[in-house]
């Protein structure tokens, strides 16, 4: 495989610009070589500077659920874009946006957009405390919320992958707010209440955790951290930044049945476009400046062009609930495939799935927490991802990443996928 082009490009982006990216997991650190430089994508193929053409596995990291450059999304961008791009006042979009997620997932009452995961998560803790006029959140380790201080403690994604679990430049005093629990024990989080009495605004998590690989709820997990916050005066705050709209039409809620009483949203709700947003009861929300105390503000949020391609998103999703059984049964299929070839091969390595998303864990051990996330082989990895990359497939370049599936992969895709992932088994 050619990658002079990625390669002098690299070298260029080293010097303007930290590490050559503009978001530390591109860089590849984790499994070694240079990154590829992306120059187009459509449907379920990617395509980098130099012609290699790819299996596409992340999907810019989750939005993409109908495939790259879907022309529904295309056209109404482009529509769009003959109205000039931004203009920081009130438009008929945002209404719509607000509209057709609170009815998509019903305990948004009302919600706000940002521009990113990371304004939404930070900007909804912001609210919880100014809400319940206490200081502390409660946090699972291995889940990752942003980049937000108050979220830079014993994180997932990136952080994990640099294996720098607590950033520099976070104060001591952010830091103590913080409390964090190992993800699926309760038992963990009423020590931690009974330590914090009445000083906890806020328990958020990923209901599906995407950051440390995909792992999911264990039964009652969810449920008892409902109650807890019942019981508690706690604001309950779902992460669904890569949960939302993927699971189901009400997100990882919808699936487990457990309603927040607030959610964050993100890259999908902009169907790619640099979109997030915070919603939850309207007894929270208004709070929310204007209507209540607590600032939070942006010029470019609800930006009419990323309002029309989310709303020729989910709006396409709201009327064909079918995608989310097709792009399961893909992922499925997938799954079977991956364990047949475990099998065969005597290997004895953990994945967990739901719906669409999925990791290929390189431990034999179940993985439920990042405790567990972290005894995987990630030298054994970084291999793995390089050989499937010279099969022609694109997984994200760590272990503690999902994988997720859009409806453009076909059972064509899917079986070559498979077999590219046996041959790869059997050459790391
Ligand atoms: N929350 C979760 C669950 C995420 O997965 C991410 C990013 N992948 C974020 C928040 C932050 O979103 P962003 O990168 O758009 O700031």
């Amino acid at each position: 495989m050619k990658i002079e082009k990625s390669k002098s490009l690299f070298e260029r982006a080293n010097n303007s610009i930290p590490g050559g990216v503009n978001s530390p997991v591109r860089a590849f650190k984790a499994v070694g070589g240079d990154p590829l430089f992306i120059k187009s994508a459509k449907g379920a193929h990617l395509y980098d500077e130099d012609g290699n053409k790819y299996i596409e596995l992340i999907n810019s990291w989750g939005p993409m659920i109908l495939g790259h450059a879907n022309e529904l999304i295309e056209e109404a961008v482009q529509k769009s874009l003959s109205n000039s791009f931004s203009f920081g006042a009130p438009t008929k979009a945002e209404v719509e946006m607000a509209e057709l997620i609170t009815q998509m997932v019903p305990s948004i009452e009302k919600v706000r957009m940002v521009n990113s995961g990371t304004e939404a998560t930070m900007s909804a803790v912001r609210l919880a405390r100014g809400y319940t006029g206490r200081n502390k959140i409660i946090k699972f380790e291995g889940c990752y919320h942003g980049h937000g201080d108050s979220f830079l403690i014993a994180a997932g994604s990136g952080v994990a992958t640099m294996g720098s679990p607590d950033s520099p430049g976070v104060t001591q005093g952010t830091a103590n707010d913080t409390l964090t629990a190992p993800y699926n024990n309760l038992e963990s989080v009423v020590k931690l209440l009974e330590q914090n009495k009445d000083q906890v605004a806020a328990i958020i998590l990923e209901p599906v955790a995407g950051n440390m690989g995909c792992v999911l709820p264990k039964e009652g997990f969810l449920e008892g951290l409902r109650k807890l916050c019942d019981e508690n005066g706690i604001v309950l705050i779902f992460d669904e930044v890569m949960t939302g709209f993927r699971l189901a039409k009400g997100g990882a809620q919808e699936v487990f049945n457990v309603k927040p009483d607030m959610t964050t949203l993100g890259k999908i709700i902009g169907g790619g476009m640099p979109v997030g947003a915070y919603g939850g009861k309207k007894e929270i929300m208004d709070f929310v400046s204007p209507s209540g105390p607590v600032y939070q503000a942006g010029t470019l949020s609800g930006n009419p062009i990323a309002m029309a391609a989310g709303l020729a998103m989910l709006n396409y999703l709201n009327d064909h609930p079918e995608v989310y059984s097709q792009i399961a049964k893909a992922t499925e299929d997938i799954e079977k495939g991956y364990q047949d070839t475990l099998k065969k091969l005597g290997k004895p390595y953990t994945i967990n799935r739901i719906g669409s998303m999925i990791s290929l864990f390189f431990t034999n051990k179940k993985v439920t927490n990042f405790e567990e996330a972290k005894s995987c082989d990630t030298q054994l990895f970084g291999k793995y991802f390089r050989q499937m990359l010279n099969n022609g497939i694109y997984l994200a370049p760590s272990q503690f990443e999902t994988l997720f599936i859009s409806t453009s992969i076909t059972a064509d895709i899917v079986g070559q996928i498979v077999s590219a992932n046996e041959r790869s088994l059997k050459v790391v």
